[in-house]
């Protein structure tokens, strides 16, 4: 398939990046600015061909446009990813052009931390462009947006509580945390002083030590743990823990948690549905780390951003509300109430939405 059939009619703009001296090879894709700048990470990993890394970032900048929209972000949606392996490419020289690349773009797409790059990498490129989020606190950026993820995913549970069970409350329920990383770990102490009685698993023994002297909460088997016995199950750990040899071992009510790409494919949020489980989609739910960094567009503020992330209540109660009336998956119910926003707003802002042309909007949906 050449380039072109690739990008489809959906993208508004594809631009490749070449450095040859710094040996940068980059793409950034810009899905829709609809809503607002293209925000999305740059990921930097040593793609095997020039295709997978054209069709990772392509999928990868859609996904952004829903996130965005779901959040309520004026924001659209983008990502880059830059060709090679980070331990072996990575400099200073290489940021930067990547940075002064960037900078042409004019604000069209603005970059963000993912895969492979880091808050000190984003330091890097802001020396070339004002263009990127999630810079460290010394340069005016968010720092961690962990504990900020976690207050999401637990606003967003108290949705779920709501929808399942007409209550609320998480004290006494039995909410079962997979990976007690960054944001497991403040999830856990926010399930805690909600009066949930929480499980947790974690391949690192360092980490759950941590969390069972700090919270005093039981621990299960890293590999068994999405077959407890339980309220909620919380994936906070790597994707893809839903697929067809975990699904027949689900033992809850409720699945909600930071973990992004937590089904392996779409047909798993049907099944999850026919087996009468609620699923919180994983872009809704854990988007309290873009609403931060999102934040710092306006001159970051921790009270304000941690405010924002309250919304996740919100859209979750929509989605749900979604599902119900056309007896649809929530996943599919999240796509469809991020498209609404999209058509909503954007109708609004259709006519001075940088990157668009004189002759108005096209139709990206
Ligand atoms: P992290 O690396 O700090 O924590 C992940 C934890 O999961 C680690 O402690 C790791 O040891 C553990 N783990 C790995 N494999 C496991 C397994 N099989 N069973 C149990 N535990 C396992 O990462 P994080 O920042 O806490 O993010 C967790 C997830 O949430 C990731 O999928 C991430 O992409 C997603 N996410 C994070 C943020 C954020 O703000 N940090 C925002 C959105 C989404």
């Amino acid at each position: 398939m050449g380039v072109f059939d690739e990008i489809g009619e959906e993208f508004e703009e594809v631009v490749f990046f070449h450095d040859p001296p710094s040996g940068l090879r980059a793409i950034v894709a810009i899905h829709s600015t609809q809503l607002g700048p293209a925000l999305g990470g740059s990921r930097f990993y040593p793609y095997a061909t020039e295709e997978d890394a054209l069709h990772d970032v392509l999928r990868l900048a859609r996904g952004m446009t829903y996130k965005a929209a779901a959040a309520g972000l004026d924001l659209g949606g983008g990502k880059a990813v830059i060709i090679g392996d980070p331990k072996r490419i990575k400099s200073e020289e290489l940021l930067r052009a990547y940075g002064r690349f960037i900078d042409t773009l004019q604000g069209r797409y603005v970059t963000a931390e993912d895969v492979g790059t880091t808050g000190d990498d984003m330091d890097t490129i802001r020396r070339e462009t004002r263009h990127v989020v999630g810079v460290s606190p010394a340069m005016g950026g968010s720092g961690d947006p962990s504990p900020v993820t976690a207050w999401g995913v637990f606003q967003g549970l108290i949705a779920c509580a709501e929808e399942a069970w007409k209550d609320s409350s998480l004290t006494g329920r039995r909410v079962a945390v997979q990976g007690v990383g960054k944001v497991g770990y403040h999830l856990v102490k926010h399930l805690v002083d909600a009066g949930a009685s929480v499980v947790i698993s974690d391949v690192d023994v360092d980490a759950v030590a941590r969390v069972v002297r700090e919270f005093g909460v039981d621990t299960a088997n890293a590999d068994k743990i999405h077959a407890e016995e339980c309220d909620i199950f919380a994936p906070c750990a790597l994707g893809g823990i839903i697929r067809d040899d975990t699904l027949p071992s689900l033992r809850c009510r409720v699945i909600g948690g930071s973990a992004n790409n937590q089904l392996e494919s779409p047909e798993h949020g049907e099944a999850l549905q026919q087996m009468g489980i609620l699923y919180a989609p994983d872009y809704v739910i854990n988007a309290g780390g873009l609403i931060n960094v999102a934040d710092e567009l306006r001159g970051y503020d921790r009270e304000r951003a941690m405010a924002k992330v309250e919304g996740i209540y919100r859209t979750l109660r929509e989605v749900f509300m979604v599902s119900g009336e056309r007896a649809i998956s929530t996943s599919e119910a999240a796509d469809h109430v991020a498209r609404d926003r999209i058509e909503r707003v954007g109708r609004l802002r259709r006519y001075w939405v940088p990157g668009r042309s004189a002759a108005g909007p096209r139709a990206v949906w």
